[in-house]
């Protein structure tokens, strides 16, 4: 009986520990202002993507976006309003995209979007929902006032841009650079 019963205590202490394993895996991954994906979580999901990718997988393609002019919205409603829009625009931007793609916060108000077995063609699509979603739609800023908030992005293919992970980030970073200097609010692709 003493015997089952220690057993019964080792599992027990096994599975808390799977499970705060669980939890610190999680963390590690998410970033904790949006509940999006980190920066190393989304490498990790490139690359991933890219290994499929070069065993006969179908091509993937990426998003970069960045939103418009957020130091000004910090600077009219306050930080803690510019907190609720990067939650906000998490949320309005997993609205957009399919149950498989990846919404990733990579740096302050920079995010990335992981689009499996898509081409370009599905990339603008998206991108362009994801923009005229956040474009039409306004935000709670503070007061019972509605503030406004627009996002540029750029978009690259695996393959057609590159084969590296540094190639595609930079085709679409430097998409999403054309986009803010053509005005912003606006998708890029080539
Ligand atoms: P652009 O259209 O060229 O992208 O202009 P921008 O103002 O968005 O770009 P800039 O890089 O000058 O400013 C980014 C701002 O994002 C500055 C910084 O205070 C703000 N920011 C970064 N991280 C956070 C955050 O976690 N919360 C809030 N509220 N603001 C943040
Ligand atoms: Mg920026
Ligand atoms: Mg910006």
């Amino acid at each position: 009986a003493r015997l089952a019963q220690a057993t019964a205590r080792t599992e027990s202490a096994l599975q808390d520990l799977q499970r705060t394993n669980e939890k610190l895996r999680h963390l590690a991954a998410t970033d904790p202002l949006t509940g999006a994906a980190n920066r190393r979580q989304f490498i990790e999901s490139v690359e991933a993507e890219i290994g499929r990718a070069q065993h006969g997988g179908a091509s993937f393609s990426l998003l970069a976006l960045d939103i418009d002019r957020f130091k000004a919205i910090n600077d009219a409603y306050g930080h803690q309003a510019g907190d609720d829009v990067l939650r906000e625009f998490v949320q309005k931007c997993l609205d957009a995209i399919r149950p498989y793609d990846g919404v990733a916060r990579v740096g302050g108000e920079e995010f990335m979007v992981l689009l499996p077995q898509a081409g370009l063609d599905t990339a603008l699509a998206i991108g362009e929902r994801i923009r005229t979603t956040i474009a039409g739609s306004t935000f709670e800023a503070g007061s019972g006032r509605r503030g406004e908030v627009t996002v540029s992005v750029g978009a690259s293919q695996f393959g057609r841009d590159g084969k590296t992970i540094d190639t595609i980030l930079r085709a679409a970073d430097e998409r999403l650079y054309s986009a803010k200097h053509l005005g912003r609010n606006r998708v890029v692709v080539a």
